[in-house]
């Protein structure tokens, strides 16, 4: 039966080769590997392979695995693009893009991304007090641009300022009109001359979920009559010649090329208004917005986008250009926030399945008892019974209807707890046979769908939601959920995932199907025992990877740093592997001190002794296995 499916098979059941965009693949033995150069070289990385690594190595699931090369590559990719691009349209600004460090703040993210981007001079964008801390100590390329967004304290503008004093092209982006008077307050103050740049609030919305980020009624950024009143303002404290870009940001994640159109066309009439009005502009900043396409359909669900990088620079490009040559105003330098496109494909989540989820397949003794309830007997018949139906959908009804009538019978104490068992055990067993007869007919009903979602178990997964898919949880974000290994062996069920935390919206329930769009169920094979089977979530690079909270007190991943290396049998080597907080960790946290709370339980343990109640050598026994769980991982140990 094992070759009745083949890895061609499972690329069209999880769409690995859409959403990898080029750095995810199924080989030929069934296992999903990494392409850390796409398909210019090839190097792979199989998955599977760093697994048995780290397992070597004693590390504990669930991990983020980083693939620091896909990081690089993508930096490459966005600024190549421009390059090549700018080159081909004769444009005669330069582009000067930077990252938005809220997407992904991680030290060794945002290391490899300056690093990679140092030969494009590409910078980083602050959008907070701690980020621009944080910016402003490894944004060193003096040739690289700083680009502050968010709402600003007199601090914020005096370390932006601070910035200015090393010679660094820090851009204060005025997003409210009152930021403006404290700006020109404090370069008089500090003797400094700022870099300003004005968000305008665009018409214009993204299209998408973070569409409210743009139009008339938008959180950030000033009205046209604001920005000409802030003209004024500079003009008369001889502070024009700071004001140097124009801003706009319409949300991220725009999933329709057409919102991008129309803000290029939009932000670059108002771009070249204001550099007829004298305005010195040289940037325009066109903010993030560039899309992932999280389930690879290439279409404008939420989860995707309808449009290439390539399509999207051109956009950009061309657009500008042609506004500005209609208008006779010089061509600026370019500046994007792409901050979800850069990570999103660098990282995953690797999680082991702990078990299955499944009250429709109980192994219950259903035999006939002589005096048994006249529901039983009636359950029994029309399980018997079943292929003289002509219709399913009326077997479905009176399976349904004897069920409710035996738990009303069972409330009103007429039913025994065994006669309630029987009956809910044959139920489950007539619903399979109704589910097995719709699915052999043609025509898909929505009713088949529901009743396969509804018999569908659940796979109970080492890991927290609320901690690593964030945003699966709170606005329905679709993520991959791909099987490590076994891709060339058929999955026999269908199945959602729950993760180990208390909360019932501790959940994926939302997979990519190329024939329905979304999915409650996800195909997987069965569990075999004595044999771990492992989910990567992927694409967790951009936001997941630092939204999650502790919900549980579930912390954060251990993870492992993947370099791919060419002369390695394996074709890669682990850098480094950053253990996961320790209960201990989070507890302190949440003010708990771990300290007291090891001698609080090791003075009751003593008494315990004392009294004669857990013997001595016990007694140390548990004293040292409470203190090794505090100082271990807050996962599932399997
Ligand atoms: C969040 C944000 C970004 C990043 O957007 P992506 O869609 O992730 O690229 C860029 N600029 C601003 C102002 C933002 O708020």
């Amino acid at each position: 039966m094992k070759n009745d499916w083949t890895v061609e098979d499972a690329d069209k059941a999880y769409n690995v080769s859409k959403w990898g965009a080029g750095y995810f693949e199924i080989n030929e033995e069934g296992n999903l590997s990494v392409l850390p150069q796409k398909s210019r070289s090839k190097q792979k990385i199989v998955i599977s392979d760093v697994i048995e690594e780290i397992k070597s190595q004693g590390v504990q699931f669930p991990v983020v695995l980083r693939f620091h090369d896909i990081l690089r590559a993508q930096v490459k990719l966005l600024n190549k693009t421009f390059r090549d691009t700018i080159e081909d349209a004769s444009y005669e600004g330069k582009f000067f893009g930077v990252y938005p460090v809220k997407v992904n703040q991680m030290r060794e993210v945002v290391e490899e991304i300056v690093d990679a981007g140092s030969k494009y001079n590409f910078g980083l964008e602050a959008g907070s007090k701690a980020e621009l801390i944080a910016v402003l100590a490894y944004n060193t390329n003096k040739d690289s641009l700083t680009v502050l967004n968010g709402y600003k304290d007199e601090e914020y503008l005096k370390l932006a300022l601070l910035g200015r004093k090393l010679n660094r092209k820090m851009l204060i982006v005025v997003e409210k009109f009152t930021e403006l008077t404290k700006i020109i307050r404090l370069a008089k103050e500090l003797n400094v001359q700022p870099l300003i740049g004005i968000r305008a609030k665009m018409t214009v919305k993204g299209k998408g979920k973070w569409e409210s980020s743009g139009g008339e009624r938008a959180k950030f950024g000033l009205s046209i009559s604001e920005i000409l009143l802030a003209v004024n303002l500079l003009r008369e404290n001889d502070l024009l010649d700071s004001l140097k870009l124009f801003h706009f940001h319409i949300g991220s994640q725009i999933t329709d090329i057409r919102a991008i159109k129309d803000a290029i066309a939009e932000g670059s009439r108002i771009y070249c208004k204001l550099a007829k009005l004298g305005v010195p502009l040289e940037y325009f900043d066109v903010g993030g917005g560039l899309g992932v396409d999280y389930d690879g359909t290439g279409s404008t669900n939420d989860s995707s986008i309808n449009y290439q990088i390539e399509e999207y620079v051109a956009d950009i490009v061309y657009g500008l250009k042609q506004v500005c040559d209609l208008e006779d105003v010089d061509h600026p330098n370019i500046i994007t926030e792409s901050g979800r496109a850069i990570t999103a494909h660098h990282s995953c989540v690797i999680t082991n399945i702990i078990g299955e989820i499944d009250n429709t397949n109980v192994d219950f003794d259903t035999k006939k008892t002589t005096g048994e309830h006249i529901l039983v007997s009636n359950m029994r018949e029309l399980d018997e019974e079943l292929d003289k139906y002509r219709n399913w959908q009326e077997a479905y009804n009176d399976a349904s209807k004897l069920k409710e009538d035996a738990l009303n019978a069972f409330s009103l104490g007429i039913l025994s707890l065994e006669e309630r068992a029987k009956i809910e055990t044959i139920y489950w067993k007539v619903l399979k046979k109704v589910s097995s007869l719709v699915s052999k007919e043609d025509y898909v009903h929505d009713t088949a769908l529901d009743l396969e979602d509804y018999l569908a178990g659940q796979y109970l997964c080492n890991f927290s939601v609320f901690q690593s898919a964030a945003d699966s949880w709170a606005i329905d974000q679709l993520l991959p959920v791909v099987p490590i290994a076994k891709l060339d062996e058929r999955p026999e069920k269908r199945v959602s995932l729950v993760d180990i935390t208390c909360d019932s919206d501790g959940k994926i329930d939302k997979f990519i199907d190329m024939e329905t769009g979304v999915k409650k169920t996800i195909p997987l094979h069965d569990l075999a025992s004595g044999e771990d089977y492992y989910l990567g979530i992927f694409l967790t690079g951009a936001y997941q990877d630092v939204m999650g909270d502790m919900h549980n007190l579930f912390g954060r991943l251990t993870e492992v740093h993947v370099y791919a290396h060419e002369d390695d049998p394996k074709g890669f080597y682990i850098e480094e592997i950053i253990k996961g907080t320790s209960a201990a960790q989070v507890l302190s946290t949440m003010q708990y001190n771990p300290q007291f709370m090891a001698f609080t339980v090791k003075k009751a343990i003593d008494h315990q002794v004392s009294r004669g109640l857990i013997n001595p050598r016990e007694g140390v026994g548990l004293t040292d296995f409470y203190e090794d769980c505090l100082k271990g991982y807050t996962y599932l140990k399997m």
